[in-house]
């Protein structure tokens, strides 16, 4: 099949638009919707530091690349690349390597958070032990806290993360079936600053996972692609399922998802501004006493 904009052989046929796209002109049209994306998110003005959470699959790889890309000829704008390690054997140690490889490629200072570390407690731990609620929800929590932690403690104005399309209207609609209007709200790019949070970018938000992972291989970026062994227990799992089988009978769903969050965003903020943050006593912000993630580390240690 021939691409639709020239008479290359084309790699792809995104269903969502019809068209069919050589190497070429499918890797412009990625560049052209994360850099706008990125330009529609923030607006830099020279000596801002980005922190990029990178993890060593194939989105967060994108991600920090497509960054290097954009800031990369800014000299004034630093880069920064945080990694949680949760404590997952045969999993999150394999991606190490690879990110310290990634990272060390392009330049750009690696710092590695240990969850033991900083947590007293390992996700094979917490994977092992009694517990209500499924590891990826104590893990999703920990993650976002030991996340902006360390962004907030190098001094990042920025924490880009690697959610892509797929992602984003799970959380989307997950969110909107939960009834967790609040959460919806706060759903990132954030373009507030709340004391205490780094307000999160999301370059990556319109791509589709597939059209990230086809974005490596043709680009020969090296990532880690393996599945953690807690991914089952997800909750998302059954939102993944669902938005993938009506995107497969009605293709354009997602992003219709996202362009109609998009479209009450504004006014869902409205109605919802973000409350008064005050400070846990692990330093991290919280909405009451006590952050997330210190209600579920009480939770563990019973
Ligand atoms: S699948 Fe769940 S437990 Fe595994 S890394 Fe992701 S959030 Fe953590
Ligand atoms: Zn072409
Ligand atoms: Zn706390």
């Amino acid at each position: 099949m021939k691409c639709s904009k020239c008479n290359r052989e084309a790699v792809i046929f995104v269903r969502y638009n019809g068209t069919h796209l050589c190497r070429e002109h499918f890797l412009g049209s990625v560049r052209k919707r994360v850099f706008a994306e990125f330009h529609r998110q923030v607006h830099l003005g020279g000596g801002e530091r980005i922190a990029v959470a990178v993890s060593g699959g194939k989105d967060s790889t994108l991600c920090l690349y497509m960054l290097d890309e954009i800031v990369g000829p800014m000299r004034d704008v630093e880069l920064r690349a945080v990694m949680i390690d949760e404590g997952i054997e045969g999993y999150r140690n394999e991606g190490v390597p690879l990110v310290r490889q990634l990272c060390s490629g392009l330049g750009i200072d690696l710092e590695i958070v240990s969850m033991r570390e900083m947590l007293g407690i390992t996700m094979d731990q917490i994977a092992a032990s009694a517990r209500d609620e499924s590891s990826c929800t104590y893990c999703g929590v920990f993650r976002r806290r030991l996340l902006n932690a360390a962004s907030r403690d190098m001094g990042a104005d920025f924490l880009a993360t690697g959610l892509n399309l797929d992602d984003t209207a799970q959380g989307i609609v997950m969110n909107l079936f939960r009834g967790d209007v609040e959460k919806l709200a706060r759903m990132g790019p954030h373009n507030n600053t709340q004391s205490g949070l780094v307000p999160r970018l999301q370059p990556l938000r319109k791509i589709p996972e597939k059209e990230s992972h086809l974005f490596c291989i043709l680009e020969g970026i090296e990532f880690h692609d393996s599945v953690c062994p807690y991914a089952e227990e997800a909750v998302r799992n059954i939102y993944r399922e669902v938005i993938a089988r009506i995107e497969d009978d009605c293709p354009g769903t997602r992003y219709a998802i996202l362009s109609s969050y998009d479209a009450i965003r504004n006014a869902l903020q409205k109605s919802y501004p973000p409350v008064e943050l005050r400070q846990c006593g692990c330093g991290e912000p919280a909405v009451g006493d006590k952050c997330k993630a210190c209600q579920l580390l009480d939770k563990i240690r019973g």
